[in-house]
């Protein structure tokens, strides 16, 4: 039997002609037509004030950390359950990552311990959402805003997924999407910036532009540009737009093809887990997913460890996640114990992740489904 690995990047098909254009056009360097083409697309469908294309979703939380103007000794609260860019980004800043515990059911940044967690040093709020399901944004906004301090979206996950009918990526000051070979949309390396408080609009180009004002040269408001600010490189070439700018035209077969292969594990699994104590995805009434995973939570994690050996026998390839931030060996440099974050501890030894992604035909939904019901935790 053929391996199931957990994931495969996804091709439309269109890719190699943009990038071919994009040479044709002899402009590979960044901010070239299809980059022009990609901002344009993420402005017009999210309805916000600016997309910035960058080299990655990591650099686009780096951004807003200089945005932002983190500072040493400044504190930035985050999940303990994300991807260690979410805390690096503003870690090389200086600042102290404040790691907050997550919800059961959703996994996100748990609202309701959020206040806690704030002082007066506090810089940021950057919320995860988690699968691309949507964090309470009411709620984090409301304690953002009591507080004074702003919300940088880490939608890494989310792009697509909504919250009260609105995007992800679109509540917070600042949002940064990936596209990185394993995300929905994808174009190897990549990420974006989306700005949504037009008061970073300025400086927000500065910084992706070195520290200079090239891109008011560019458009002509300016007639020669120079060092403005901190800054560093973050604009991916052109053919990288090129390749992205074809994934976003086939945003509604993309974003189908993943809700299919969710609705079909989400279905087909939930007698099963009923009968084992195993725990789906949990999707609030008010979130639409982004559809970019899938996961099953365990009951301990010697059953989670026994089912991802069973599937490797039927050659299909099962992965965990996120180990928690604050027990890592940097975070613990932060503080981090044992305990700190007791949610995120037990569901991080627990959970498992299943193959995700667009190329999965029936046969294989079938065969990994078949393996999971006939293993008993
Ligand atoms: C993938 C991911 C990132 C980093 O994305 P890159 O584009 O690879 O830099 C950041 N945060 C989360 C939650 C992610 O899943």
């Amino acid at each position: 039997m053929p391996l199931i690995p957990f994931n495969r990047p996804h091709t439309v098909g269109t890719e190699f002609g943009y990038i071919s254009e994009a040479i044709a056009a002899m402009h590979i360097s960044g901010d070239g037509r299809f980059t022009q083409r990609c901002s344009g697309f993420l402005e017009e469908l999210l309805d916000v004030p600016r997309a910035l294309l960058t080299t990655s979703c990591t650099h686009a939380l780096e951004m807003s950390a200089l945005l932002l103007d983190i500072q040493p000794g400044d504190e930035v609260v985050l999940p303990s359950f994300t991807f260690v860019s979410t805390a690096n980004a503003f870690v090389l800043r200086g600042a102290k990552p404040v790691f907050a515990d997550i919800r059961p059911d959703t996994l996100n940044m748990d609202e309701r311990g959020l206040e806690r967690l704030l002082s007066p040093r506090t810089k940021a709020i950057v919320p995860v959402h988690y699968a691309g399901i949507g964090c309470e944004m009411d709620a984090i906004l409301k304690t953002a805003k009591k507080a004074g301090v702003p919300v940088v979206e880490d939608n890494a996950h989310g792009f697509l997924g909504k919250y009260r009918g609105k995007y992800l990526g679109t509540f917070g000051a600042l949002s940064a999407l990936s596209f990185h070979e394993t995300k929905n949309f994808s174009c190897g390396e990549g990420g974006a910036l989306l700005v949504n408080d037009p008061r970073y609009l300025e400086r927000a180009e500065i910084i992706r532009e070195k520290g200079t004002d090239r891109s008011k040269f560019f458009r002509g408001e300016v007639d020669k540009y120079t060092w403005q600010d901190l800054g560093s490189s973050y604009l991916p070439s052109d053919i990288l737009a090129a390749f992205l700018f074809a994934q976003f035209e086939a945003k509604e077969t993309i974003h189908a093809e993943r809700r299919r292969v969710w609705e079909y594990y989400h279905s087909r699994l939930r007698d099963w887990a009923g009968r084992n104590g195993v725990s789906l995805p949990f999707v609030p009434e008010h979130c639409t997913p982004s559809y970019f995973m899938y996961y099953l939570v365990l009951p301990s994690p010697e059953s989670r460890k026994a089912l991802i050996r069973h599937l490797a026998e039927r050659e299909i390839q099962g992965v965990f996640h996120y180990l928690p931030l604050h027990l890592s060996p940097m975070g613990r440099k932060f503080g981090g114990k044992e305990g700190n974050c007791p949610v995120t501890e037990g569901i991080s030894e627990r959970l498992l992740r299943l193959p995700f992604f667009i190329d999965l035909n029936e046969s294989d939904l079938g065969r990994i489904v078949e393996g999971i019901v006939e293993f008993s935790p």
